[in-house]
């Protein structure tokens, strides 16, 4: 089968015909309907992600159809599903509470296992898996892999959002403006900080009550002054320090910060305000992931209409067109992700 496989940072990957994987005995083979491109791609290929090596195969926002399922799989061949990208054991007790985001024994394909850059790709643990909606579109649901569901547990999970809150979203990647639209649907007040001019254009398109220009360096101060006080709840989106330091910036008292951008390289340790979080009496989220339980609540907003996803996926590409996608990342991006849909060339 055709894979795209890492060789060197920073170069482009290798299309190689590789071995069709073995099925795992709780999991199944999935034929790749469509695979998500993604800021922790990037990552690993530019060698900043600990888990992807030489030899690594990416690919960890995916959605496809069951070819074979192991005897514990509880899916059958032709089944159409869509996977967190966390594959969590379902046994240990953090998942039997509930929360497969910290089981200790999870596989992520793409980081952990080979991922689905690829016609087809192993999926263990196979009960986290979903059925894709009739009707919803793989690309789509591909693009929901990481993004919506890390947006969607960061605002109902860990920041309990609530309507008529103030939300500041600090930069509009993807998972950026699927905090927007999630964030919209539930009836919170948005405001948007980026660089890029044509990305808060979009994100007024997609419904930012406010969308901020970041260079001026004073983001922080305008979500005070527009709020009145400042956000009630408040997204890095990016992991950067001038982004999390603004996001702590324009919290008002006992305001709430979810970390979604991964701080990762030189900024994985940054000098923050601890003052301020002391005195604002702030609190501090990290989130990472969706537990899958969450996925029919998600999907309903989705099947429903009451959240559309459809802005989010910018461009269908091929797989040997990956390599381009991952080395565009390198300066400013356009709105959108690309997800890859044609695995033949
Ligand atoms: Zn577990
Ligand atoms: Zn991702």
């Amino acid at each position: 089968m055709r894979a795209a496989i890492l060789r060197a940072f920073d170069e482009p990957l290798a299309i190689e015909d590789v071995p069709m994987p073995d099925c795992p005995a709780d999991g199944v083979i999935l034929r790749v309907l469509a695979c998500g491109v993604c800021r922790s791609d990037w990552h690993g290929w530019t060698g900043e992600h600990a888990r992807v090596r030489p030899g690594s195969r990416m690919g960890h926002e995916y959605c496809g159809e069951v070819v074979e399922a192991g005897p514990q799989a509880g899916w059958m061949p032709g089944d159409r599903v869509i996977a967190p990208f966390i594959l969590a054991c379902g046994a240990c007790p953090d998942c039997q509470q509930g929360h497969q985001t910290i089981c200790e024994h999870q596989i992520v394909p793409g980081f952990t296992a080979p991922g689905a850059f690829a016609e087809y790709v192993a999926v263990p643990h196979a009960h986290n898996l979903a059925r894709l909606p009739e009707g919803l579109d793989p690309a789509l649901a591909a693009g929901l892999g990481c993004r919506v569901t890390t947006a969607w547990e960061a605002l109902t999970g860990r920041a309990a959002l609530q309507g008529g809150e103030w939300l500041a979203i600090h930069g509009t990647g993807g998972v950026g403006l699927s905090a927007l639209i999630l964030a919209r649907a539930l009836g919170a007040r948005v405001i948007v900080t980026d660089i890029v001019p044509e990305r808060l254009d979009f994100a007024r398109g997609l419904g930012a009550d406010h969308a901020l220009d970041a260079r001026g360096g004073d983001a922080a101060a305008r979500i005070r002054e527009i709020t009145g006080g400042g956000a009630h709840v408040s997204i890095d989106a990016l992991g950067f320090p001038d982004t999390i330091r603004a996001s702590l910036a324009c919290l008002r008292r006992l305001g709430r910060h979810v970390q979604i951008g991964m701080p990762t390289g030189h900024f994985a340790t940054m000098e923050i305000d601890m003052l301020g979080i002391y005195s604002g009496q702030l609190a501090l989220f990290g989130t990472r992931g969706m537990p899958p339980w969450k996925f029919p609540s998600l999907l309903a907003m989705i099947s429903s209409g009451r959240v559309d996803v459809r802005p989010l996926v910018a461009r269908r590409v091929r797989l040997s067109d990956l390599s381009a996608e991952l080395a565009a990342m390198n300066g400013p991006m356009p709105p959108g992700v690309a997800v890859v849909t044609d695995f033949s060339a």
